[in-house]
């Protein structure tokens, strides 16, 4: 499903974030990128959605080469992102901050006057209820929601628009460890259902050993583990 070729990003200021990544993830594998805070982690997981340019190398993408502005709308379009604080407009309703995960796709003026076709309606609900909240959260401000409550409503407007990836920056890095566990699940869950592909961060080896299929940890924009949980020694 994605490709990195000897992937690299140096910034303006001379740190090298990534270098030399060399990875191929297949579609719908859940794949944990491992390591501490200035890893690399959320650059690689940036060059996925247009946000990080690479410096040398490049990405395949649903088997197309991304080099130009055509193919990263092409990749863009597949691609959805879950944040570490989780990024909702406070003062949407759940249900509109959901449906905002389709803009990319449904025009400006409706989401302006906030007249989504009734279908889109539907289907945003169900996903609200698919993720655990009920009814009564769909016309909640997202601004009234605990961490955990916003972290569901941040992954029912990930998928809305049915991604082939969906990124995911430490998204429980600001919830405790308890709620940490059900958002992963529910990640894990969401993303089978769909057989969509997962690269999520995190900072935490026992999350990463319980939810991946497939670990890849990091340090100092290097891979320096790539394998199964299983297989992860402790020194890394
Ligand atoms: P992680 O997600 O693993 O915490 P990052 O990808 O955010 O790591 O950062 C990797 C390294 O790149 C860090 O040293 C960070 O300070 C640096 N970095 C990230 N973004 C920028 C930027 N825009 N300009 C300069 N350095 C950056
Ligand atoms: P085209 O001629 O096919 O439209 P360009 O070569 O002009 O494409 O590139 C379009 C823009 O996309 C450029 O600004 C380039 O820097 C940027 N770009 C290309 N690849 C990437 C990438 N992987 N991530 C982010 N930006 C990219």
């Amino acid at each position: 499903m994605i490709q990195f070729e000897a992937l690299t990003k140096q910034f303006a200021d001379g740190t090298l974030a990534m270098h030399n990544i060399n990875l191929e993830i297949p579609k719908g594998q859940f794949c944990v990128l491992l390591g501490p805070s200035g890893a690399g982690k959320s650059t690689l997981l940036r060059s996925l959605n247009g946000l990080v340019e690479p410096t040398s190398g490049r990405i395949i993408f649903a088997g197309r080469p991304i080099t130009g502005r055509q193919d990263l709308l092409f990749m863009r379009r597949r691609v959805a992102m879950v944040h570490q604080s989780f990024n909702l407009v406070p003062r949407l309703t759940v249900l509109t901050n959901v449906l905002c995960g389709l803009l990319g796709r449904a025009s400006l003026i409706k989401s302006l006057l906030g007249v989504f076709p009734r279908e889109q309606k539907h289907n945003a609900c169900r996903l609200i209820e698919s993720v655990g909240l009920s009814e009564e959260h769909v016309y909640r401000k997202a601004s009234g929601l605990s961490g955990g409550q916003q972290q569901r409503v941040g992954i029912a407007r990930a998928f809305i628009g049915d991604p082939e990836v969906v990124l995911a920056d430490e998204p429980v890095a600001s919830l405790d460890p308890r709620i940490s566990r059900d958002i992963m699940q529910l990640l894990r869950n969401a993303s089978q259902a769909r057989n969509a592909t997962v690269l999520c961060s995190l900072h935490q080896v026992d999350l990463a050993r319980e939810f991946a299929d497939r670990i890849v940890a990091m340090k100092t924009g290097r891979v320096v583990f790539d394998g199964s949980p299983s297989d992860l020694t402790d020194e890394v």
